[in-house]
């Protein structure tokens, strides 16, 4: 049996970015994938020459140099490019209307004179200005070299030495982005837009998502010169890149390989037992699952000495998807996203409220076929678990629910494209039973539901010494520039810290 340096559990973006790291400074490791494709949310799947997506499409700072996205720093690391194609508009369907709108400061505004009037861009403009120190100091920190687990006395003087014309400001960093929204802004379709940006960003309305990842989401879409990317080739060509970095210093990935348990000799864990009943050794293994299914992982007798957090943990809803392949004849100036609200009252957590959608072959023709296009839609974790949890998938009540409910798709689809049923070649929903069996995430959800007014999410430490986590369930939480970070800080606790500043040092951070 050979014997690994770390074995890492799941190829989701963070364990591919800490496995990257690891082989990148000389570690043997390996990487076990339940699914036949990794990737984790972020895989795609191939039919007819169709290449569809399954989970992020929002994509923003990885081709710009610097940069304060852990992932393109990881990238650039890593010495692997990905072509990314720039855009700027996507449309937006709201209960106010229907218009195109470009990330950046000044297009916004217009639209907010035309929908609200002046009185309404000046407490914008007020907002901006609020955010603003925000963003410089979040941009001031970068988030790959200040993990918040190895911060000493010294780099944390260092910092707070830079922000101390805005010192006060930085408790307000770690808190909810909507205590700075209520200070700001009255216009209720502002609020509104806010809390559904907060709401994708974290799958919690704006007053439980944290204020850092706001401001820098703020400071990227809409500074003057803002732009959003798509990887050429789509999420696939990131995930091939990390795969990439990982072989070519030696790392290995088994695919269609589901942990059953991680090993324990003396309190420390020893390697892992796949559900065929394979087994691998190794000094250290890392999680990169979700808390519920890291915690089924370990034998009880290793947890019950913790504090029951993952129990605790409250989950982010699920997803209800769409994929299509459509003929795109005739159809000029679609748009790569479009965003749909029906109902601004019934809140941005309420179920089948919002939908998402992205088209990539309008930017990569390459996506789908000649002629045709891929899209991907969804509706942001708030899909119930429990209406779907004890159906089966062959019986005709889930398939009639699966129609019922992802109605809604095809109803806002109809107000970009009026005559899409026409138009549909491949067409596939799925719900939270098909998003749990492809991405393994319990309940199919988003992740953990921690309320940035709580506090912060849990760092990559667990209180065995050689037992680490990261992904969306540790610190600093969901999405794909925290969960590459977080995947950096489980390698640097293996490596150690002056190593990995060493490493950091080669991209100037
Ligand atoms: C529909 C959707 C849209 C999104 N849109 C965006 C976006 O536009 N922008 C953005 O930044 N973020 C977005 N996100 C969030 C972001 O994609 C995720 O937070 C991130 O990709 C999760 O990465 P992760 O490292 O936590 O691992 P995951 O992606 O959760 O992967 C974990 C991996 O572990 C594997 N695994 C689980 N159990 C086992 C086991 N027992 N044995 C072996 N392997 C196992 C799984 O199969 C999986 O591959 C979106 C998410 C979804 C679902």
């Amino acid at each position: 049996m050979s014997k690994y340096d770390v074995i890492i559990i799941g190829s989701g973006i963070g364990g591919l970015c800490c496995g990257s790291i690891l082989s990148l400074s000389g570690k043997k490791v390996l990487i076990l994938e339940a699914h036949s494709q990794p990737g984790g949310v972020a895989h795609s799947f191939n039919i007819k020459g169709y290449k569809f997506e399954s989970g992020p499409s929002l994509w923003s700072g990885i081709s710009k140099w610097p940069t304060t996205n852990p992932l393109g720093q990881i990238l650039k690391l890593l010495d692997e490019k990905v072509e990314l194609i720039k855009y700027q508009g996507w449309h937006v369907s709201v209960p106010e209307g229907e218009f195109n709108l470009e990330v950046g400061q000044e297009p916004f505004k217009k639209r907010i004179s035309l929908l609200r009037g002046d009185k309404s861009v000046k407490e914008w403009n007020s907002f901006l200005s609020a955010i603003k120190p925000l963003s410089q100091i979040v941009s001031e920190i970068p988030l790959l070299s200040n993990s918040p687990e190895t911060m000493n006395f010294l780099e944390i003087i260092r910092l707070a030495s830079k922000f101390i014309p805005n010192i006060n400001l930085l408790p307000k960093i770690n808190g909810g982005f909507g205590d700075i929204v209520d200070n700001h802004l009255k216009d209720p379709f502002l609020r509104n837009w806010v809390d559904l940006l907060s709401f994708l960003i974290s799958g919690m309305p704006m007053h439980d998502t944290n204020s850092a990842a706001m401001a820098s989401l703020f400071d990227e879409w809409f500074d003057p010169e803002s732009y959003l990317e798509y990887p050429k080739g789509g999420s696939e060509s990131i995930v091939k890149a990390l795969v990439n970095a990982l072989k070519k210093n030696g790392g290995e990935l088994i695919l269609s390989s589901k942990v059953d348990s991680i090993n324990f000799s003396q309190n420390m864990a020893s390697g892992v037992t796949l559900e065929n009943g394979s087994k691998f050794i190794s000094d250290f293994v890392v999680m990169n699952t979700d808390a519920w299914t890291s915690r089924k992982l370990i034998p009880r007798e290793i947890t019950k000495k913790w504090t029951p957090k993952a129990e605790n943990i409250k989950k982010c809803g699920s997803f209800l998807h769409i994929h299509l392949g459509f003929d795109a004849s005739g159809l000029q100036n679609l748009p790569i996203h479009a965003i749909h609200v029906d109902d601004w009252n019934r809140g941005i957590t309420a179920e089948r409220n919002v939908a998402v959608f992205s088209i990539p072959s309008v930017l990569d023709s390459g996506m789908a076929p000649k002629g045709k296009h891929v899209l991907h839609g969804y509706t942001p974790a708030n899909e119930p678990w429990e209406i779907w949890e004890n159906l089966k998938p062959h019986e005709s009540t889930y398939k009639n629910l699966k129609e019922e409910r992802c109605s809604i798709f095809l109803k806002s689809l109809r107000k970009i494209i009026p005559d899409i049923d026409n138009r549909i070649e491949i067409k596939l929903f799925g719900t939270p039973l098909t998003h749990k069996k492809f991405t393994n995430t319990s309940c199919g959800s988003y992740g953990p539901a921690l309320s940035a007014a709580q506090g912060l999410f849990p760092g990559c430490k667990t209180p065995v010494k050689n037992l680490l986590s990261c992904g969306a369930s540790t610190f600093p939480g969901i999405g794909i520039p925290a969960v590459s970070a977080s995947g950096a800080y489980a390698a640097e606790q293996i490596i150690g810290n002056k190593a990995y500043k060493n490493l950091l040092k080669m991209i100037d951070l």
